[in-house]
């Protein structure tokens, strides 16, 4: 499937969750078979080949970041909201476009020293990413790439990734 009909699979959201944001539903994309299906063989293409552990972000990194690991013979670990991983985890604040999040992270969920790709669905200002990175760096993590399904340009979290040290960061869609 070329990347227009993907892109076309995402429907824009006007004033969501907050007046003046619009949001990018990926769910029709999701719905669709072929969709679905070409999206995660095209982020597959996209990611780096020597990759030990793939790190998708609750909630929507794990819908392709499961599928990713798989094919490239990866574990998958997840990055997850407060209060969601049982054991002890290591965890970071950050603002969001709208509001303020934290993310956690199990301590053991991977040996230091393992080659770390990041995964997630939609790159905004970038505080999602650059949180992950952090806790992916606090277990003595390799980050080996992120691989994103779509940017959202406009918002210069590309921007924000570079200054954080970041690569390589590759995106499937660009929205500008
Ligand atoms: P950032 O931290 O501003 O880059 O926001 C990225 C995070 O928020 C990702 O985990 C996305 O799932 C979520 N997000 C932000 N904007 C959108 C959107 O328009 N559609 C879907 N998810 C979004």
């Amino acid at each position: 499937m070329h990347s227009h009909e993907l892109a076309a699979l995402i429907r824009q959201v006007p004033d969501y969750p907050q007046p003046g944001v619009v949001f990018r539903d990926i769910t029709p994309l999701l719905a669709s078979p072929a969709g679905f299906a070409s999206a995660v063989d095209a982020l597959v293409e996209l990611s780096p080949r020597e990759v030990d552990v793939v790190v998708g972000i609750e909630a929507r990194g794990f819908l392709f970041g499961a599928p990713v690991a798989l094919a490239l013979g990866a574990g998958f670990v997840p990055i997850r909201k407060p209060a969601k991983l049982p054991r002890e985890v290591v965890s970071v604040t950050y603002e969001l476009e709208y509001g303020t999040e934290t993310l956690a992270l199990h301590t053991d969920a991977f040996a230091s020293g393992a080659r770390v790709l990041i995964v997630d669905d939609v790159l905004a200002t970038g505080g999602t990413v650059v949180a992950a990175a952090e806790l992916v760096a606090r277990l003595g993590g390799e980050l080996v790439g992120v691989t994103l399904l779509s940017e959202l340009a406009y918002l210069g979290g590309r921007g924000r990734l570079v200054d954080a040290g970041i690569s390589p960061v590759t995106s499937l869609l660009t929205f500008d």
